[in-house]
């Protein structure tokens, strides 16, 4: 018996700890996130016109030198929600978007 609740002690263990870094690369990712929605505000208060880019790539290189990328392995896709420009859509295909 005592055995068996080693087992699961160590069970426990291992799960907490992944869980944990899980946690951590989702805020990491939301990190990441939060500095190209600020990037995204610069660049349409910067074009006069408050459209924001068609692709994360007009960002370069003024904005990012590169593009965050998430730490969890997804990437973000980005897109124009509006045919004018003046909102978007911006999620990780792993952390969705926080
Ligand atoms: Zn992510």
């Amino acid at each position: 018996m005592a055995v068996l609740a080693a087992v699961l002690a160590v069970f426990a263990f291992v799960g907490a700890a992944t869980v944990h870094e899980c946690a951590k690369l989702s805020r990491e990712c939301e990190v990441n996130m939060v500095d190209i929605a600020g990037a995204l505000e610069m660049f349409a208060y910067d074009d006069g016109s408050g459209s924001y880019p068609e692709s994360l790539d007009d960002l370069l290189p003024y904005y990012f030198l590169d593009i965050p990328v998430c730490p969890g392995g997804g990437s973000y896709r980005y897109k124009l929600k509006a045919e004018d420009g003046e909102e978007y859509i911006l999620e990780c295909t792993v952390h969705g978007s926080h």
